[in-house]
């Protein structure tokens, strides 16, 4: 049996650790679709785009050689061969992103990709005909509405801005966090046009990671799977 879930949420509420952890430990493929928005942005710079040029942006994407591996273990990111994974989780990147994920042409061809590749697993895959974990801002909602389960993923804003403080910096003490404040802060505005991520839609359940360690809201989130 195929099983499709989905996982939205906002920055560091955890979920690309969580949705790789449910998927290895599922035996599914796992799509971390914010990694194709990150390798979407690195194109457009590696090829001199302007970013204030939408048609540019589009074309460029349109036509950018991505390879996105979903392997829960090796999630391997390439463009035109090249291993991007580090490339794409600089603050330069991070702090354009929103620009190019804006850019409806630009989700609508990541979307097409997405869904091919949420198709191809339940053909057989890289799971073999298992399933998929696929997350980010608008799978629950747009990209796979259709999915078997589907989480929204939240946390208080001081346990984000706490996550990823220690994630930038290896601390989560206040220097760190006011550092990591004005990043996250500004980017879950520049997202909000592209997700509603703070309300769950219908059908959709909530896991709030706020008090919760990792194993605690792996565990949450198996347990929506298993209801
Ligand atoms: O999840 P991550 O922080 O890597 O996502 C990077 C960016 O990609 C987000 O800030 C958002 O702008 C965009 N994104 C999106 N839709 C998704 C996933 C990510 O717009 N499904």
């Amino acid at each position: 049996m195929t099983i499709v879930i989905a996982i939205d949420g906002p920055s560091g509420s955890g979920k690309s650790s969580v949705s790789r952890a449910v998927a290895r430990r599922l035996g599914l493929a796992y799509l971390d679709t914010g990694a194709m928005y990150r390798a979407a942005t690195w194109w457009c710079r590696h090829e001199n785009v302007d970013f204030a040029d939408e048609d540019a942006v589009a074309h460029a994407v349109a036509t950018m050689p991505l390879e996105m591996g979903v392997d829960p273990d090796v999630p391997v990111v390439r463009v035109g061969g090249e291993d991007v994974g580090a490339a794409i989780r600089t603050t330069e990147i991070s702090t354009a992103v929103s620009a190019v994920a804006t850019n409806l042409a630009v989700r609508d061809e990541l979307r097409r990709l997405q869904r091919a590749a949420i198709d191809a697993e339940k053909l057989e895959g890289f799971s073999g005909g298992r399933g998929i974990v696929a997350e980010g801002r608008d799978i629950t909602t747009v990209v796979a509405p259709d999915a078997d389960v589907r989480v929204l993923l939240t946390a208080s804003e001081e346990a984000r801005l706490a996550r990823r403080a220690r994630e930038l910096h290896g601390s989560d003490g206040a220097g760190a966090v006011e550092a990591t404040r004005d990043q996250i802060v500004r980017r879950d505005a520049d997202d909000s046009t592209v997700s509603q991520f703070h309300v769950a839609a219908d059908g959709v359940a909530t896991v709030d990671s706020s008090d919760l360690d990792f194993d605690q809201t792996v565990d949450a989130v198996l347990a929506v799977v298993a209801q």
